[in-house]
């Protein structure tokens, strides 16, 4: 079977999901390949946060990462509101801001950022009456903010992203991926089998945004990948008793020492989903010593903490994004062009609707235009991918 498109996008994660709407916007048809279901690495592993970057301005001022970033939440709620870019009206917040506290006392740097006037529309100081008891009770070592940083239930999300396009996303299986290539180096099209049947897909452009998907993509392109890895051992508790919290907990370092989003699971039940810097140096340790890890890092930030019947998880992720000379995150998105093809990592979840965004700029700036004499392709033949389940309801 041969289709024909204007443009293919691989991996339907967050980033290849808002591409797919910003392209169809411009008149574009597009098809969506997935090889497993919408959202199904990072994204359904994300937080949720949609940071405004101050995270990245612990050391007490503003940089290119938190600039980046800086925007983002006033661009988001104008989506949330159905008024921008994308109209994500159906997308569930779990929170519509996060605490920021220190157990150890805060540098002067901090304080004079936060109370800066740049930042008076981004944090407040929480009175002592209105802090939550859990945190009241915890060992806080400095002022309560709030960060106006809303927090997105994901597979909403996922969902709002994915419906109105769903009947052009296409379960694939990746093993069984080709790409055949002209002379000059375009892709033609892609093949690949589908319930044993050859399908070929060609289009004028294909973008792939596959997360750690990239980089055997690339391999298979004949080009030297040039993607990282961030590894994270993130940790999941789920206890009736625990109370929604989210928010930074910070310590002597410049990246959060615990990042603390609630999530109702399945069965109704809280479960709190720690990252931070707990996540990133735990890497090296098994589960079990993980889990101790938190355990020990709960009692000692919130020595009241009450749990009747807790369950425990731990995994570890990847964070896929363009290679950094030394390692480090990269400060914004990046899109990468070659022919006519494109790889693109957001970075952050809040980053993929500029990222699609900048992605369509692009293209016109080229001068890509639909071909409107294309046929819709036929698709019946092929089924369309589910939206990922969280990771909290798949392990515990
Ligand atoms: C634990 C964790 C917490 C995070 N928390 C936050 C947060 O709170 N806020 C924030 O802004 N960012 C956060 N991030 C970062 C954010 O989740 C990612 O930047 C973002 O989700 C990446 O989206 P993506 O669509 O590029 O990739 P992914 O979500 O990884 O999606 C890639 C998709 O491609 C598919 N795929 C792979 N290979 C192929 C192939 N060959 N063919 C077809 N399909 C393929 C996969 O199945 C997957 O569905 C977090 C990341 C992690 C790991």
């Amino acid at each position: 079977m041969q289709i024909q498109t204007d443009i293919v996008i691989i991996g339907g994660g967050v980033s290849g999901l808002c591409t797919m709407q910003s392209l169809i916007k411009l008149g574009f048809k597009v098809l969506l390949l997935e090889n497993n279901e919408l959202g199904s690495d990072q994204t359904i592993r994300s937080q949720g946060i949609i940071h405004g970057g101050l995270k990245y301005a612990l050391s007490g001022s503003q940089n290119a990462a938190s600039e980046a970033l800086k925007d983002m939440p006033g661009f988001w709620q104008d989506c949330l509101e159905g008024v921008g870019a994308i109209n994500l009206r159906a997308v569930k917040i779990l929170a519509n801001g996060q605490y920021m506290w220190s157990t150890n006392r805060i540098t002067g740097g901090i304080t004079s950022l936060f109370a800066s006037n740049a930042m008076r529309s981004a944090v407040d100081v929480v009175p002592k009456e209105q802090q939550p008891s859990i945190i009241k009770n915890s060992a806080i070592s400095s002022k309560l903010y709030k960060l106006h940083e809303i927090v997105l239930n994901i597979p909403t999300l996922i969902s709002a992203l994915a419906m109105p396009i769903i009947n052009s996303c296409v379960k694939v299986d990746r093993n069984s991926f080709n790409f055949a290539i002209d002379p000059i180096g375009n892709i033609q099209y892609v093949s690949f089998t589908n319930d044993g049947n050859p399908i070929e897909i060609s289009a004028q452009k294909f973008i792939f945004t596959a997360g750690t998907g990239n980089e055997v993509l690339q391999k298979q392109l004949g080009i030297v990948p040039n993607m990282q890895r961030r590894p994270l051992h993130m940790v999941l508790l789920k206890d009736p008793q625990l109370s929604p919290l989210f928010g930074h907990c910070i310590g002597l370092s410049s990246a959060p020492r615990l990042t603390i989003t609630t999530h109702i699971a399945s069965d109704h039940n809280p479960v709190w989903y720690l990252g931070g810097k707990l996540a990133e140096d735990g890497v090296a340790l098994s589960s079990e010593q993980q889990i101790a890890t938190a355990q020990h890092e709960l009692t000692q930030i919130f020595p009241n903490l009450k749990l009747s019947a807790p369950k425990w998880a731990s995994f570890y992720v990847d964070r896929a994004e363009a290679k950094q000379e030394d390692g480090s995150k990269p400060t914004s998105y990046t899109i990468f062009s070659k022919n006519n093809y494109i790889t693109a990592w957001p970075t952050k979840l809040a980053l993929a609707p500029i990222l699609a965004q900048q992605i369509a700029n692009d293209l016109k700036d080229q001068k890509l235009q639909p071909n409107f004499n294309l046929a819709t392709p036929q698709l019946d033949q092929f089924v369309s991918p589910k939206i990922a389940t969280p990771i909290w309801d798949q392990l515990l």
